[in-house]
């Protein structure tokens, strides 16, 4: 997807504060933040939204989801945090790559 902002950030062609990353998925600050720690968690392949999840990304979603709260605790979260998926223009969603918000206020 040439003309997505999150595969160019996956690909190192646009900066990014990378938190964490490993080979299917990256994790940075995002650009906006919405509370004193807002990142979001992207897999480096790319699908639009939850919407356009696959069974082949069963595997992929749930090593994501089991890594927010590790990513989580790293900033500090340890008295709980928020996630969200906003999917669809319906669901607020701006950028069309699956990613997972993470926000929360260091306790
Ligand atoms: P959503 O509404 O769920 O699609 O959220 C997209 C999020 O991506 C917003 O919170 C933006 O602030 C964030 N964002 C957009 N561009 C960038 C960027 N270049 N680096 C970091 N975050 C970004
Ligand atoms: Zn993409």
């Amino acid at each position: 997807m040439t003309d997505c902002i999150f595969c160019k950030i996956a690909a190192g062609e646009i900066p990014a504060n990378a938190v964490y990353e490993d080979g299917e998925m990256l994790c940075f600050k995002d650009i906006r933040p919405a509370a004193p720690v807002h990142l979001l968690l992207i897999p480096k392949t790319h699908f639009d939204s939850l919407a356009h999840a696959a069974p082949e990304h069963e595997g992929l979603l749930g090593r994501m989801m089991l890594k927010v709260p590790q990513i989580a605790a790293e900033h500090g979260l340890t008295g709980g945090f928020k996630t969200l998926v906003n999917t669809g223009k319906g669901g607020g969603q701006e950028v069309f790559h699956l990613h997972i918000h993470i926000m929360g206020t260091p306790a």
